[in-house]
């Protein structure tokens, strides 16, 4: 069975089957660091198709909820060792369609594989709990139903991770999937399902829907036979979903973007503090919604900190991420680098001071793709666009503060709580942050990026519908609970 055909175009699965589109059209998916490198042609699919998948979807997992956790958990573990063995492709495919390097496409691939994994083995685990009734002699428990069908939107910017993350979860507590993944991303998406579909899932359980956010994404959206919708993206299409799905009273999830801040105390370990902000800030060009974005240091070592911080971003190889040596690859589509261009436009107007970076990459290597040097803004204070939106590209902002509690407000002033870090050796500055920062993570003497897959993950404020994705947590939303009263 293949995905692909010979003019590398990669099709949409539905009810077990590789399918085009009901019109055969087709989106063409270039490299974002040489434009010229065509990486395939997914579906543009229709209504049609979609509606297609959902009843396939619908009559699936009528039976698919019938087996136990550990007959769907077999499926999973199939589909990781599939994955693991397709991993060098599939990181190769997710580097050429968005740009990160290759050995961070490979550590979410593995990663990916290590969350199926985690994901089967949950089908063992308890589903309920007994509690006591004040009626004499009855039993009373609650248990754990699937939701049906579960429509998955994903961006672009972990294009293995995020998919398995939700349809793993799904699966395993017996829901069916219909998924639309970023079309950015389409074709790392389509390798990942064809893994599932060799593992041997019965036909219909997993479904693939290629196309528009508009018409794919808000008619997964509406469709009154999608129980449930997972969506991680951005603020703006997070909440119209979300308004869509409650208005016919479908349960839903959105995970969302982030303004993420990194706090440098006075008695910080700085070269600890450096490198984590580097790395949490430019690794995968600033395109993660944990990305450190605003960088909150103490006025004793401002001005350390700061050429520190500088002297390593200048460091920094801009490249094709499959290249050996390339730290940090293009941004991932032309839309992004337009964006990030514009607002380090708009820091540069308001007034903040420009230390380093600030321009589009040119040059023979650069010319075909879409790169932009790190960036890092000095005097930046928090009524700036630059200190308040999310940006989603490689640009810090640094900000000066004389306190903690000055550095607490500042970090909480912006309409995200997604991540936030704090470097200090001080264990009542640890304790202070944990107490007042609103982040759904909070993490100290590390970088803002990352959560492992066992822990819970999301955010507070606009970044999410505060539900959270991994680990046992994700069960909250796959699942619905039942009360049972036995007399
Ligand atoms: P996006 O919101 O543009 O797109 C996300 C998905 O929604 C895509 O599949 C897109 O096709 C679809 N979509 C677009 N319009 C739609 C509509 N009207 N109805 C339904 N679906 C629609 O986001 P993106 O540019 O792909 O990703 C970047 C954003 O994702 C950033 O804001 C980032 O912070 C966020 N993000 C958040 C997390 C998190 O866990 N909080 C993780 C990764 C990315």
């Amino acid at each position: 069975m293949t995905v692909q055909t010979e003019q590398q175009h990669y099709l949409n699965y539905i009810n077990g089957k590789w399918r085009s589109s009901s019109t055969n059209d087709v989106i063409k998916i270039s490299n974002p660091a040489n434009v010229d490198d065509v990486v395939g042609f997914v579906q543009s699919s229709t209504a049609e198709d979609l509606n297609g998948a959902v009843e396939a979807a619908k009559s699936a997992q009528k039976k698919w909820k019938k087996l136990s956790g550990d007959q769907r958990g077999r499926y999973l573990y199939k589909a990781a060792d599939i994955l693991e063995s397709r991993l060098e492709e599939v990181a190769v495919c997710m580097t050429r369609e968005m740009g990160k390097t290759l050995p961070e496409a490979k550590g979410e691939t593995a990663r990916g594989v290590a969350i199926l994994r985690y994901y089967a083995g949950e089908g063992m685990r308890k589903i309920g709990d007994v509690i006591p009734s004040t009626d004499s002699g009855a039993l009373m428990f609650t248990t754990r139903v699937p939701l049906g069908v579960v429509g998955v939107i994903t961006p672009w910017n972990f294009p293995v991770a995020i998919p398995i993350w939700k349809m793993a979860p799904a699966l395993i507590y017996g829901n069916s999937v219909v998924i639309k993944p970023a079309t950015e991303t389409a074709i790392t998406c389509a390798k990942v399902i064809e893994c599932f579909a060799e593992a041997g899932f019965p036909e219909g359980v997993i479904n693939l829907v290629t196309g528009s956010g508009s018409v794919i994404g808000q008619g997964l959206a509406e469709h009154p036979d999608v129980n449930g919708i997972t969506f991680t993206g951005s603020n703006a299409v997070g909440k119209k979903i979300g308004q869509t799905v409650f208005s016919r009273g479908g349960k839903y999830q959105l995970e969302m973007g982030g303004k993420n801040p990194v706090i440098v105390a006075a008695d910080a370990d700085l070269d600890l503090a450096v490198e984590a902000t580097v790395s949490g800030g430019l690794r995968s060009t600033g395109q993660k919604c944990t990305a450190t974005s605003r960088v909150i240091v103490e006025s004793e070592i401002y001005e350390v900190f700061k050429e520190k911080l500088v002297a390593k971003v200048n460091e920094i190889t801009v490249g094709d991420g499959q290249e050996d040596g390339t730290w940090m690859g293009p941004s991932a589509n032309a839309g992004q680098l337009q964006t990030v261009l514009s607002y380090i436009h708009k820091g540069k107007a308001e007034g903040a001071e420009l230390l380093c970076g600030g321009e589009r990459l040119t040059g023979s290597k650069y010319d075909k793709g879409y790169f932009v040097q790190p960036t890092v803004f000095d005097s930046v204070t928090a009524n700036m666009t630059i200190a308040q939106e999310e940006i989603f590209g490689p640009v810090l902002a640094l900000m000066k503060v004389d306190s903690l509690k000055e550095a607490l407000d500042l970090a909480n002033d912006v309409q995200y709580g997604l991540s936030a870090s704090i470097f200090t050796t001080n264990i009542q500055k640890m304790l202070t942050f944990i107490e007042e920062m609103d982040a759904g993570l909070v993490r100290i003497n590390a970088e803002s990026a990352g959560v492992e897959l066992q822990a819970p993950f999301g955010g507070m404020k606009q970044s999410s519908s505060h539900s959270r994705e991994q680990g046992q947590a994700a069960i909250e939303f796959y699942t619905s609970i039942k009360t049972v009263f036995v007399k």
